[in-house]
């Protein structure tokens, strides 16, 4: 629903800032809903009313922006409670993203933790550890099925590289937030560079670069996506707004 990363790219629309949509079976799940989100959704005619659950990864504004008008789509305005709303527990606390007089609206509202697995209709995921990003921040490993299979998809959320962040998203297919061309020490966020040793160190089957900054924009990320797929033998591939891929 969007590739867009950090402010520059969101604020100008530069690319579309509505996260991802996951589908398995009938159960469908909103995550980081950013500003736009319901225009996408729109665009892309999923039904709000039908979704299962939404998913925060953080309380940044390009991952929850539109969090509440797609709590009160999937409500339908709160006339038909349901759904199940997962956040970290700061989206909920001081200076929270999720507006209290929608709280009720979701069935369930459910604060994540670390490491911990989570079953929503068709779907289970689990937490990573923390990421080092400032709020508390979870990264996910989806289709895990406890019994050694590798995870089908691994969702490296925003982050600084950290020592084990490979192996905490090793998945058949890794999505990978890249917000810089070249990793800053003093920015929690993972450059190109850092996408580089995720991807030669996990080894998937295949891995999408997204949520693009300013930098990486201008780089052309199917380009360095290309280059990446040289450098490290793995297909590498950058995410387009509306694409979508079968897992
Ligand atoms: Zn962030």
């Amino acid at each position: 629903m969007g590739t867009a990363g950090a402010r520059f790219m969101v604020m100008k629309q530069v690319a579309a800032s509505g996260g991802l949509y996951l589908q398995e079976g009938e159960t469908r799940l909103a995550m980081d809903p950013g500003p736009g989100a319901v225009v996408q959704y729109a665009r892309q005619h999923v039904d709000l009313t039908r979704l299962d659950g939404i998913l925060l990864s953080h309380r940044h504004l390009d991952h929850c922006g539109d969090v509440n008008v797609m709590i009160e789509g999937m409500t339908e305005g709160g006339f038909r409670p349901r759904g199940t709303l997962f956040c970290p527990s700061d989206a909920l606390d001081d200076d929270p993203v999720v507006l209290r007089y929608l709280r009720h609206f979701p069935r369930c509202l459910i604060r994540l933790q670390p490491q911990t697995r989570y079953r929503l209709g068709d779907l289970c995921f689990t937490t990573t550890r923390r990421h080092v990003h400032g709020v508390e921040t979870y990264g996910f490993l989806f289709g895990t099925s406890g019994d050694g299979d590798r995870p089908v998809l691994g969702w490296v959320t925003d982050s600084k590289y950290y020592e084990g962040i490979a192996e905490d998203h090793r998945a058949e297919v890794m999505l990978i937030h890249t917000v810089l061309a070249r990793s800053r020490p003093e920015l929690p966020h993972l450059g190109l560079d850092d996408a580089e040793r995720i991807i030669a160190e996990a080894r998937p089957r295949l891995a999408v670069i997204t949520h693009f900054g300013t930098t990486v924009w201008r780089a052309h990320p199917q380009e360095v996506a290309d280059q990446l797929s040289q450098r490290t033998g793995v297909e590498v591939r950058a995410a387009r707004d509306g694409m979508s891929i079968e897992l």
